[in-house]
């Protein structure tokens, strides 16, 4: 498994306006190697270094070569990123990456070496007490960034542990949904009642703001959702937390692309974006703290979970109305969400053989842990493929 940590660097005076130059050069030859790529229409790691390496080591003698052959990957991989169909640019103090090779790190002495324009830069840091559990970890990239209010330079370490290969066999099912958020097979019920009740506290506001349509408007539009955003992340949490600490070794959860929510207009829009997101959330809050402890969490084949009877198989559309499910052949009555946990729960114990732990996740709760510490971190929301939150303006 592996996890970002973030170290706030101690630096002289004189070392910080190194580490500026080494930064806006290395942007600067980015963007360099980048426009390469873009006007060759390549962005094989191999043919760039061919073409531009000595052409950049001459123009640039003071850029260590080790950390120009870090900018070349990165700017490869921005190409890549954007399908060769633009020119990626940097900033002069976007964040740079630093491979091994460049940057000592000594978790234990807290202490950092830095290549930089001007020879090696020492730099040190203070670790946290929660930090301290990932003292023997193994050090991956790290990437160096800068904040310009502040004045001051931040190391990204991802790091490495492998992960605990033991797992044992009992199989919790989880249907999540709108009217329930989720619904474990061993019978417990979270209800979405408290998100739904803070969404139509700002329902009428938002349909009100987004005819008005002026700037301050969007304004405070992007300021509810945010708002929005913070409440479902908190409920996101808590549900999860109370889950993985069950006694449970996997964690079965229907694949994510099955859940759909019915649009048609804006407001329904909306409402579709903010569920997937919370959905994909939630998943990935119990991936996440599931894998700390040891615990894992697979994602099953969505079919028939809510159409098949838990208690004799029978596979039948009319067996479920609205909440309540009742089987046409058997009799058996049952919550419907039950009965799709209870579903999901069995198919994850027959695919507990071919088990994968798909790997990385980004720390995402890291930053409620720290909080109070001197280290910074960025406020980020985990990352957000599909679906992510927008506001509709
Ligand atoms: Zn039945």
């Amino acid at each position: 498994m592996d996890r970002t940590i973030n170290l706030k660097l101690e630096l002289s005076g004189e070392d910080k306006e190194t580490l500026r130059q080494t930064m806006v050069l290395s942007n600067q030859v980015f963007d360099e190697i980048a426009l390469y790529g873009f006007e060759h229409q390549t962005h094989s790691k191999v043919s760039i270094h061919h073409e531009t390496y000595y052409p950049t080591r001459e123009k640039h003698p003071e850029l260590p070569c080790s950390l120009l052959q870090g900018i070349r990957d990165v700017a490869c991989d921005a190409l890549k990123g954007v399908e060769l169909k633009r020119l990626p640019k940097s900033k002069p103090y976007s964040a740079i990456r630093y491979n091994k090779r460049v940057c000592n790190i000594s978790l234990i002495k807290k202490r950092v070496t830095l290549s930089s324009i001007k020879g090696r830069v020492k730099a040190s840091f203070p670790i946290p007490k929660y930090y301290e559990k990932y003292l023997l970890w193994e050090l991956r990239t790290s990437t160096l960034s800068y904040n310009k209010q502040r004045n001051t330079f931040y190391l990204n370490v991802t790091i490495h542990k492998q992960s605990p290969e033991t797992i044992g066999d009992k199989v919790l099912g989880i249907d999540r949904g709108i009217v329930n958020i989720a619904v474990t097979s061993s019978n417990k019920f979270f209800n979405g009642k408290p998100i739904k009740n803070v969404r139509a506290k700002y329902a009428h506001l938002r349909a009100k703001l987004q005819n008005k349509g002026t700037h301050s408007a969007k304004r405070l539009l992007r300021k509810i959702s945010r708002k929005e955003e913070r409440f479902v992340t908190n409920v996101n949490h808590c549900i999860s937390k109370e889950i993985v600490a069950m006694p449970f070794d996997v964690f079965a959860i229907e694949d994510l692309t099955s859940i759909r929510v019915q649009s048609r207009t804006k407001g329904i829009e909306f409402t579709r974006k903010l569920n997937n997101w919370s959905f994909y959330q939630l998943e990935q809050f119990l991936r996440y703290k599931a894998e700390t402890i040891g615990k894992s969490v697979i994602s099953i084949d969505p079919r028939y979970t809510s159409q098949k009877c838990s208690a004799c198989g029978h596979i039948y559309r009319g067996n479920r109305r609205g909440n309540s499910f009742h089987c046409v052949k058997c009799g058996f009555q049952i919550h419907a969400d039950l009965n799709a946990a209870r579903n999901i729960a069995e198919i994850g114990k027959s695919g507990l053989g071919r088990l994968t732990v798909t790997q990385p996740y980004m720390t995402c709760d890291e930053v409620e842990a720290c909080k109070g510490t001197e280290i910074e971190h960025s406020h980020k929301a985990p990352p957000i493929g599909r679906g992510s939150l927008q506001v509709n303006t």
